[in-house]
C-alpha cells in the first residue's frame, strides 16, 4: 500500500507548482473526469477559474490551496477563489508543456497563458478538488494557521451552507508543525490528557497537520519514544524531544524532496530521495542504526508501525 504523499511530498509539489505557474492566467480548464471535483459541476468549476490568475500556491497539512484572483493588478479586493486539492494516495499536480502527451489518469488540465499546462493526475482515484470562496476571513493564506483558527472560531456561529468535505477537512486541521505556532508548550498542551497512543495522536490531522505513517514512525524513532505510549504519559523531556524530532524529520524530508514509495513522484517527475534516509519505516528485520537490535513491525493505531524495541521505550 502506498502511504504518501505526506507533508514533505505535498510541500515539494507546492514549491514546483509555485515556481512554474504562479502569476500565470488560466486560459482554459478541461475536466476529463468530473468526479474529482466536489459539489460543483465541471462547467461551473471551469467558469469560475477561467480568466483568473494564480496568485498564490500554499499548503496546509497535506492539502494544497491555490488562490486565483480575477485580476492580479486589482489588489487584495479582486474577486478570488481558492482551489483546494487533497492528493490522497497517488494524486499529483504537475506543470508541463502542452505538447507533453496526456498520460492515463489525467483528470483536469488547466491551460496557462505562458503556454504551460497545470495537470491533475491521480492513479488511484482517491484525491479530490474543491473550490472555496476567497472572501472568507482567516483563509487569506493557506500556509496560514489562520485557516484552522477561523474554522474553530466559526464553529459556534450561525449554520453555514453545507461545504464540500474537502473544505471541512481543511478547516479542521490542527497546528502546522513547521510554523511558529508549533512550540514545545503547544505540543505539551495538545498531549495533556490524551489517552490515545502517541502514534495515533501524531496521525490525527486535527491535532498536528501533515504527518502520516512514514514520518510518524521516523519521528518516534528519532525521539526514542515507543509508539504505544499514550500521549499523556510523556515526560516534559520526551515532549521536547518529540517536538524537535517532528521539526527535524519533516524539514530533512522536504530538503530531500520527500520519500519514494511505489507511486509517488513529484511534480517534475523526479523521485524523492528521502527513502535512502529512512531509519525504521519498512526496515523490520534490519538492524537498528543506533543499537543494532532488529527493527520490529507491529500494528499500532491500526497501521503497520516500525520501531526499535530497545531504543524506543
Ligand atoms: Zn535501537
Amino acid at each position: 500500500v502506498s502511504e504518501v504523499p505526506e507533508l514533505p511530498e505535498v510541500e515539494t509539489i507546492r514549491r514546483i507548482v509555485s515556481a512554474k505557474a504562479r502569476g500565470r492566467r488560466v486560459i482554459s480548464v478541461t475536466v476529463h473526469d468530473p468526479k474529482f471535483i466536489q459539489d460543483l459541476s465541471a462547467a461551473d468549476f471551469s467558469a469560475r477559474l477561467t480568466g483568473k490568475t494564480l496568485t498564490d500556491v500554499a499548503r496546509r497539512g497535506k492539502y494544497l490551496v491555490l488562490t486565483f484572483a480575477a485580476d492580479a493588478a486589482a489588489g487584495p479586493d479582486a474577486e478570488r477563489c481558492r482551489l483546494v486539492a487533497h492528493l490522497m494516495m497517488a494524486g499529483r499536480l504537475i506543470v508541463c508543456p502542452p505538447g507533453e502527451p496526456i498520460v492515463k489518469h489525467t483528470h483536469v488540465v488547466f491551460g496557462l497563458d505562458n503556454g504551460l499546462e497545470l495537470r491533475y493526475i491521480d492513479l488511484r482515484h482517491f484525491g479530490r478538488l474543491a473550490l472555496m470562496d476567497g472572501g472568507e476571513a482567516g483563509t487569506g493564506r493557506a500556509d496560514a494557521t489562520g485557516a484552522a483558527r477561523a474554522g474553530r472560531a466559526g464553529a459556534g456561529a450561525a449554520p453555514r451552507p453545507a461545504e464540500p468535505t474537502l473544505i471541512r477537512g481543511l478547516r479542521a486541521l490542527g497546528v502546522e508543525p513547521l510554523s511558529d505556532d508549533f512550540t514545545v508548550v503547544a505540543l505539551s498542551s495538545l498531549l495533556a490528557r490524551r489517552k490515545g497512543r502517541i502514534k495515533a495522536v501524531l496521525l490525527d490531522q486535527r491535532l498536528v497537520a501533515g504527518i502520516g505513517n512514514i514520518y510518524a514512525d521516523e519521528v518516534l524513532f528519532m525521539a526514542g519514544i515507543h509508539p504505544r505510549r499514550t500521549g499523556d504519559s510523556l515526560a516534559p523531556a520526551e515532549v521536547k524531544r518529540l517536538h524537535g524530532a517532528i521539526r527535524a524529520v519533516l524539514a530533512q524530508a522536504i530538503e530531500h524532496r520527500g520519500t519514494t514509495i511505489l507511486t509517488y513522484v513529484d511534480g517534475e517527475g523526479r523521485r524523492g530521495e528521502f527513502a535512502g534516509l529512512l531509519q525504521v519505516y519498512q526496515k523490520h528485520g534490519a538492524a537498528c542504526p543506533r543499537c543494532g537490535t532488529a527493527i520490529v513491525r507491529a500494528e499500532v493505531a491500526g497501521r503497520g508501525t516500525h520501531f526499535c524495541p530497545r531504543c524506543q521505550r
